[in-house]
């Protein structure tokens, strides 16, 4: 991609979208615009070399700022979190479809070249993740469609939105399905964080408080892949930068039941914890895994992260921020937001 035109990243101030703007600007793009609706103090990464801005992309009039000389546009906002949040929040999250509708509508306006959307694994159906021995998924198993009720509809609604603006339009339209994507600077509480942020959460917690007991959602033995953070980056901007217009996966085959991924964290922060487990908690598909034939084929992109080296990074810097966020409360009685650099 040309290092000189005008990239927009939406949802900048998300941990996928701060990574990505931190990746962009290491390779020479001097010309980025970073915007989410939150405020400032609330990005996990912001830069000062970066025209930062504040909208609500959900509205078509913001979407059109946003898009303004835009070359190429990253669209990574979206209303959304972990399973405890998709589970209760269907209406918030198909809501996100306003935005991906304006954003396409107002990048077609401004004449952008390329425009990345991004899609999840929770497009695909329920009826092929009920085993914990899963079969890995495939791009095609999308359909049939009956993908996650609320969030995993608008995913698949938009996607094909893109597609339709590519083939009626000529819009350049890019699609990933990302695959719980997990690493530092993320949301790791406040019931938006996915599964590894919250156990290195609860770990973390246990370490500095001394109990000795973790609760787990579920029966800890629905298996999952995770996608580290850098991982997803380099898949992003493959396929960004590549001819295939269709949807790919973006996300690790290395499958791990929910107990052996508390196994891990457990590993690096020393500890060996009691799990008390909650059967009534949202706990989402027995199983899920990433396949990446496909992506490999066509990209030769596969992750390169192994779980256990990204969760002790993750590890780290969640304890980290816990750590600081003590020493304020006891410092001014009040819980500071998350860090911005
Ligand atoms: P995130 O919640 O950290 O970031 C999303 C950002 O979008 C937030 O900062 C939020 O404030 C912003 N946003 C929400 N509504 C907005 C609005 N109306 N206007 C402007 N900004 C708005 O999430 P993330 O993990 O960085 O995910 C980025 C994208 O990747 C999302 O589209 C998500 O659905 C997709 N995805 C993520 C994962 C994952 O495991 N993290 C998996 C599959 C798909």
């Amino acid at each position: 991609m040309p290092r000189t035109g005008l990239i927009v990243v939406t949802g900048a101030g998300g941990f996928i979208g701060g990574h990505l703007i931190a990746r962009l600007r290491r390779e020479g793009h001097v010309r980025i615009r970073a915007v989410d609706c939150k405020p400032f103090d609330e990005w996990f990464q912001r830069f000062d070399d970066v025209e930062n801005r504040t909208l609500d992309l959900r509205q078509a009039a913001a979407c059109d700022e946003a898009c303004h000389g835009a070359a190429t546009v990253y669209n990574l906002a979206c209303d959304m979190g972990g399973m405890g949040f998709i589970e209760l929040h269907k209406t918030e999250c198909m809501l996100s479809v306003l935005i991906n509708t304006h954003m396409l509508q107002a990048a077609r306006s401004a004449g952008v070249s390329r425009y990345f959307f991004s899609s999840s694994a929770c497009v695909y159906p329920a009826e092929r993740q009920v085993s914990p021995q899963v079969t890995p998924l495939r791009e095609p198993d999308a359909y049939p469609a009956m993908p996650e009720d609320g969030y995993g509809w608008e995913k698949l609604f938009s996607e094909r939105m893109c597609r339709h603006f590519r083939e009626d339009f000529g819009l350049e339209t890019r699609v990933a399905r990302y695959h719980n994507v997990y690493g530092p600077q993320g949301t790791f509480d406040g019931g938006r964080e996915k599964a590894p942020a919250a156990i290195c959460r609860k770990v973390a917690k246990a370490v500095l408080t001394g109990r000795s007991e973790i609760e787990i959602w579920g029966d800890g033995e629905q298996t999952r892949s995770f996608t580290y953070i850098e991982d997803c980056i380099d898949g992003t901007l493959r396929i960004m930068d590549s001819p295939v217009a269709e949807p790919l996966n973006v996300g690790s085959d290395e499958l791990v039941t929910i107990n052996q991924l508390v196994d891990h964290v457990e590993a690096i922060a020393g500890v060996q914890l009691r799990r008390r487990y909650r059967l009534d908690a949202p706990k989402g598909v027995r199983g899920r895994n990433s396949d990446n034939t496909l992506v490999q084929e066509l990209l030769g992109w596969s992750p390169s992260m192994k779980l256990r080296d990204g969760l002790r990074t993750t590890y780290e810097w969640i304890l980290g921020e816990m750590r600081a966020r003590d020493g304020q409360t006891l410092a001014t009685g009040t819980r500071p937001a998350p860090s911005a650099t």
